[in-house]
C-alpha cells in the first residue's frame, strides 16, 4: 500500500483532494481524521501540516507527498520532486516600502529583510552577489518593514493586495512554485509500480483538464 502525504488544511487541501478524487480514487474523508484508506486502490492518505511533509517523504514515513515547491525547496529536497501538479501556483518576491527607492537588486545589499525563506532567498541573492542580514520570521513578515524590523521582505505574493495594504510595493520575483508530486527515494518495485499507476491517472487527469 502507498502513503500519500497532503496538507491538513490549507491552500493545497482541497485541489489535493480533488486531483485523488479524479483519479478515480475513493475514500472517505473527515477533517478529524489524521489518516484514511481509499476503498478502490491500494493508498492510505495522511493528512499532515505542509511543512512536514517533504521531511517526512524523505524519511520514509510517506511514500509520496503533494507540496508546495516553494516548501520543497526551502526544505533543502528538491530532488524529492517527480512532477509538477499545475495548481496552486504562486510566487516568492521581493517587495519594499512604496516610498523607498529601487533600482535594483543590488540596492538591498547590507539591508535587513524577513522572509520564511531564508534558503531560497539567501541562494538568489549570492547568485546575483548581495549581501544582506535575513531575518526568518515564520508568519506576517509583511508587517515587518512597519514596525522596524526590516528595509525589505521575501514573500508569497498573490494578488498583492496584502503588499498594498502594508504599503509594500513588489519589486523583485524570486522564485515562481506549483503543487508537485514528491517521492520517497527508496520505494520497493512494488510501490514503484502503483506511482507508475497514480501518474499514469494524474497525468490523463490533467490532460483532461486542458
Ligand atoms: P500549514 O498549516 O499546513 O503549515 P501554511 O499556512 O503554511 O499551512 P498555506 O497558506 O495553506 O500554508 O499555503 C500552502 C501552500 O500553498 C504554500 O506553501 C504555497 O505553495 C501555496 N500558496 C500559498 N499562497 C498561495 C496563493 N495565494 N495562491 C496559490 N497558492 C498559494
Ligand atoms: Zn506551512
Amino acid at each position: 500500500m502507498l502513503r500519500l502525504a497532503i496538507q491538513k488544511s490549507g491552500r493545497l487541501s482541497e485541489d489535493s483532494l480533488n486531483l485523488i478524487r479524479e483519479c478515480g480514487i475513493s475514500f472517505l474523508s473527515s477533517s478529524y481524521k489524521l489518516k484514511t484508506e481509499a476503498t478502490n486502490f491500494p493508498l492510505e492518505i495522511l493528512y499532515l501540516r505542509d511543512d512536514d511533509i517533504p521531511g517526512y517523504v524523505q524519511d520514509g514515513v510517506a511514500d509520496l507527498g503533494i507540496v508546495g515547491q516553494n516548501v520543497l525547496v526551502e526544505a533543502g529536497l528538491p530532488q524529492l520532486e517527480i512532477e509538477g501538479l499545475g495548481f496552486s501556483k504562486c510566487r516568492l518576491s521581493l517587495a519594499v516600502p512604496r516610498a523607498a527607492g529601487y533600482d535594483s537588486v543590488a540596492d538591498l545589499s547590507g539591508k535587513n529583510i524577513a522572509t520564511s525563506y531564508p534558503r531560497i532567498l539567501g541562494s538568489y541573492l549570492q547568485e546575483r552577489g548581495v549581501t544582506a542580514n535575513l531575518h526568518t520570521i515564520s508568519g506576517s513578515v509583511e508587517i515587518a518593514p512597519s514596525i522596524g524590523l526590516a528595509e525589505a521582505i521575501c514573500d508569497i505574493v498573490s494578488s498583492g493586495s496584502t503588499l498594498l495594504g502594508n504599503g509594500l510595493r513588489e519589486v523583485e520575483t524570486v522564485f515562481r512554485s506549483e503543487a508537485v508530486l514528491i517521492a520517497n527515494q527508496q520505494l520497493s518495485a512494488e510501490k514503484k509500480e502503483l506511482l507508475e499507476q497514480l501518474q499514469f491517472r494524474m497525468q490523463a487527469v490533467r490532460r483532461a483538464r486542458r
